[in-house]
């Protein structure tokens, strides 16, 4: 992969796909403000080195999923205004993606300067199935700018207009952040150091069956908890009363365990669970065996035999890849599952990479200490993508 080392920046105007996909929430005085400015930082060191070398940057990005066109609750003004704090450094906000505003706000750079588009998306032909509707827009941002930097990692298994099609009608590196992210996957993808545990949690199992069906190729130990692991204990034979149940994936996973099986990969899911009444901080709840779930009553978290098997089972590891948090950790009753295997990766003594939106949130959240992690991705869905083994349409495009 082109790094920003390969291109010639100075004085030019290099084009920065990032990831400013950040939670929002209403200020009440009819503004948003930004909860999580994670992905905002991210960015920064890439914006940093091109601005050291004398560059004029011009950031591209998209906010939610606007439907009609421009929404004005789905602007990027409040990112500007953080990214320009962040920068110590006022950073223009063109009021379109590639029109006159974006014309403008280009030629008016100078080196070393920012400069932000308006939300990507609010131009359909970014999203569009049509590669040659998507050119269109690509042929206009590349007219922006003289190369282009691809830095949001979050987006580089998307097929779009700013992502991949830009990066075919200028020069084009990875940034900072996409290298980093791309170097850590493909160590844990290609050369993990052994033993290789994996630990997956999070909602549905068939958001992440692919996943599972490439790792048994490659881990040692796949660890199972969150709401997903009804489903395997549904497998084996236990009631699982009201918990989260995906009946239609029982007898893949069924399968996935023969194969595991076969292959000597280690399953290992959960002793003991934390059930409740209703899906709530206030329901009464208690600790059952995996076995003995009764009607009535949903698993909101693994219980602490688990939690205790889930530390030891990670303790030897020398890698180890988290995606998915182990209960309902929004709520404080059901956290102690995800807080307890959060702790005892960040004491393993190897690679540790952190994987998924909500499990990097859950760190967050939690007060788990980030710098315990080898690597906490910014990219939920890119980095589900890689684990499957499926080549990234943003990635593959600056090996070229
Ligand atoms: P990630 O974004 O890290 O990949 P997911 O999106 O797959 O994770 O899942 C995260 C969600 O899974 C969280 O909102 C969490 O509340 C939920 N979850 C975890 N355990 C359970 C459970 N036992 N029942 C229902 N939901 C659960
Ligand atoms: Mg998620």
């Amino acid at each position: 992969m082109q790094t920003i080392d390969d291109l010639d920046v100075a004085g030019r105007r290099v084009l920065v796909r990032a990831d400013f996909n950040v939670p929002l929430e209403d200020a009440g005085d009819g503004t948003r403000r930004i909860t999580d400015d994670g992905r905002i930082r991210a960015v920064l060191p890439t914006v940093e080195l091109l601005r050291s070398r004398g560059a004029r940057v011009i950031l591209v990005a998209h906010l939610g999923r606007p439907k009609n066109g421009p929404d004005p609750a789905l602007s990027l003004a409040p990112v500007a205004a953080r990214l320009g704090e962040l920068l110590a450094a006022p950073v223009a906000l063109a009021s379109d993606v590639s029109g006159e505003s974006a014309k403008q706000v280009s030629a008016a750079l100078m080196d070393g300067q920012v400069a932000l588009l308006e939300n990507v998306r609010f131009d359909s032909r970014e999203t569009s199935k049509d590669a040659a509707v998507r050119g269109q827009l690509a042929a206009e941002l590349a007219a922006l700018a003289d190369v282009f930097v691809s830095d949001g990692f979050g987006v580089v298994h998307r097929e779009q207009a700013s992502v991949t099609d830009v990066a075919r009608l200028l020069p084009h590196a990875a940034g900072l952040l996409v290298l980093s992210e791309a170097k850590i996957f493909g160590k844990v993808l290609h050369n993990p150091e052994r033993p290789y545990v994996v630990v997956l949690g999070g909602s549905k199992v068939s958001d992440k069956l692919g996943v599972i069906q490439n790792l048994l190729t490659s881990v040692d130990r796949l660890l199972v908890g969150g709401g997903m692991c009804f489903t395997f204990l549904a497998a084996l034979g236990y009631g699982v009363g009201s918990s989260l149940l995906e009946v239609d994936q029982i007898d893949t996973v069924k399968g996935l365990m023969a194969d595991a099986q076969a292959r000597g990969v280690s399953i290992v899911l959960p002793l003991d669970v934390v059930v409740a009444t209703a899906f709530s901080a206030d329901a009464e709840h208690k600790v059952v065996a995996a076995d003995s779930i009764e009607d009535g009553w949903l698993g909101l978290d693994i219980g602490p035999l688990t939690r205790a098997l889930f530390a030891q089972s990670v303790s030897d590891a020398r890698t180890v890849v988290w995606n998915g948090p182990m209960g309902v950790f929004e709520m404080a009753p059901y956290a102690e599952g995800t807080r307890a295997v959060a702790e005892a990766i960040t004491h393993v003594d190897g690679l540790t990479v952190v994987g998924g939106g909500d499990s990097a949130a859950a760190v967050r959240l939690l007060g788990i200490d980030e710098s315990g992690f080898t690597h906490i991705s910014t990219g939920g869905g890119a980095s589900l993508e890689l684990l499957e083994g499926r080549v990234l349409p943003g990635l593959a495009v600056l090996e070229d």
